[in-house]
């Protein structure tokens, strides 16, 4: 997803879906009401914290399952995640 927004004049644009957010120049929202993506400096920043830390968690969930099974094979771990969660 690209995120963020594109100015043509005072035409504030969703990057990733083209929606106009707004037609004054003035950024109001925080987030696309269209595609969701985050647009202003705030919501990508807190947008890239939190993929961050899921993205931590998710690793660290692999991890747990894969010493618990005994198994490094990445097929496997999804499976026993999707049984399990
Ligand atoms: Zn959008």
């Amino acid at each position: 997803m690209k995120y963020g927004i594109e100015q043509q004049g005072f035409l504030l644009k969703c990057s990733n879906c083209q929606n106009i957010v707004s037609k004054n120049g003035d950024l109001q929202k925080n987030f696309c009401e269209e595609c969701g993506a985050p647009l202003s400096v705030t919501a990508i920043a807190d947008y890239e914290q939190q993929k961050e830390e899921t993205k931590k968690l998710l690793l660290n969930t692999m991890k747990d399952i894969a010493i618990k099974n005994n198994t490094d094979s990445f097929t496997k771990i999804i499976k026993i995640m999707i049984e399990e969660y």
